[in-house]
């Protein structure tokens, strides 16, 4: 543990009320107006929610895999859109300087992501490089002591807000796949760089993504995580980033799950169909069982791959089991929420309709669950020959 246990507690406990006192009740005016309030974001940053995974030393409050998954689970129950503004921040736009970086570029750009100064985010995805991440086609022309970046990155969460890109480019054309491949830390004003209009989504209002163009972007070559030890070993960094990731987004999966089984056995309990609460009735009881067991077997699969990360063990294949599990289920869950709900299920005003949506992104991006099924089948593969 990284924190002594009632400061955890107390962290925890100060999460929840916000999640109650303050998110959920915004929950729908977010979503209608696509845009969370600027005073949120202050009281998130007073909380320290930018800073959870970074290190104490550079700023942080350096919470361990299973702390950092508690508190997730806690922020999912409510709209996941809350948890983007500093997600990237806590994953995938500062992990890769966490684990890789070189010191200098930690002690620069740690303590400013740590207190949401810095907006960070992760530039992986092009048009032509999904799933097949290792594809990268965005290139990094070496000239002098600086790079020149060329390409378009596709599908940018929070790159109309970030400060700092980590954007992955081939620095080595000669190699096709993950080789060859390098992490930059790209400044958000450097001259090359302009961005798409924001896509509009099928959930999670309040966030944004769009993509961006590099245009002979002009970078030092100081920028590259790890420095020139780490150049084209970049795509290593991207996998590391991810495994924590897929545990934080399994967490939060977590959470989603937690209140939309909140909200199903309170409508169940409240509404009365032929003389009785439709949680009398026994094929409703299925239904609100099977989400709970599933809703418990992810929890439990997310908190012990978390503990045995923290313990020092490789969690690749673990990472990718719960991301599949409990992505898959929240969207199991979400379906019987409605369900549950019936016709109320389907219209907005219930936020299971919201929810519905919004929990259909997690099967999809930081890797697919087909992309989760073949990293666990290459582990078990390799692992027995
Ligand atoms: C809202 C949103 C936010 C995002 N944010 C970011 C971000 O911040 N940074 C970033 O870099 N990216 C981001 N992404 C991109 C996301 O990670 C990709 O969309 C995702 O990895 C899938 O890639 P793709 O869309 O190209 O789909 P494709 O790779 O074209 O996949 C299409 C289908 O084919 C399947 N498939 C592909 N290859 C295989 C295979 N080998 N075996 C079996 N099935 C396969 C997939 O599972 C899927 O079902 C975001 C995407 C969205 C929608």
């Amino acid at each position: 543990m990284a924190l002594d246990p009632d400061t955890l507690d107390q962290l925890i406990d100060a999460v929840r009320r916000f999640v109650e006192e303050r998110l959920i009740p915004l929950e729908a005016q977010v979503a209608e107006e696509d845009r969370i309030p600027d005073e949120v974001v202050e009281e998130m940053r007073d909380l320290g929610l930018f800073g959870l995974t970074i290190p104490e030393a550079y700023g942080g409050l350096g919470l361990s895999t299973e702390e950092e998954c508690r508190v997730v689970m806690e922020l999912g129950r409510t709209s996941p859109v809350f948890r983007s503004v500093f997600g990237t921040n806590n994953g995938i736009g500062s992990q890769g300087i966490v684990m890789d970086g070189t010191e200098e570029q930690k002690r620069h750009y740690l303590p400013l992501l740590a207190t949401g100064e810095v907006i960070g985010c992760f530039a992986l995805t092009e048009p032509d490089a999904g799933s097949d991440s290792a594809a990268v086609q965005t290139k990094a022309v070496k000239d002098g002591d600086e790079y020149l970046l060329t390409g378009t990155k596709r599908y940018i969460t929070n790159a109309e807000t970030a400060h700092l890109f980590t954007v992955f480019a081939r620095t080595n054309p000669e190699e096709p796949g993950s080789r060859g491949v390098s992490a930059f830390l790209v400044d958000a004003n450097s001259p090359g760089i302009t961005l798409g209009t924001p896509y509009k989504k099928m959930g999670q209002q309040g966030a944004h993504v769009c993509d961006v163009f590099f245009e002979e972007c002009r970078v030092p070559q100081t920028i590259i995580i790890g420095g020139p030890d780490l150049v084209n070993k970049g795509f290593r960094t991207a996998m590391k980033t991810l495994d924590r990731a897929r545990i934080h987004l399994a967490a939060l999966a977590v959470g989603c799950a937690q209140r939309l089984i909140e909200m199903s056995v309170e409508y169940a309990v409240d509404r009365k169909q032929f003389g009785q609460p439709i949680a009398e009735f026994q094929l409703l009881q299925g239904m609100l069982a099977d989400s709970q067991t599933e809703y418990y077997a992810a929890q439990s699969m997310v908190l012990d791959a978390a503990r045995r990360r923290d313990a020092g063990e490789r969690v690749n294949m673990l990472a990718s089991c719960c991301k599949l599990f409990a992505t898959e289920m929240v969207g199991k869950v979400a379906d019987r929420a409605v369900q549950i709900h019936g016709g109320a299920g389907y219209i907005e005003e219930y936020a299971v309709a919201r929810f519905y949506r919004d929990v259909r992104l997690f099967r999809i991006y930081e890797g697919t669950s087909q992309i989760q099924q073949t990293i666990i089948a290459r582990n078990l593969i390799r692992d027995a020959s």
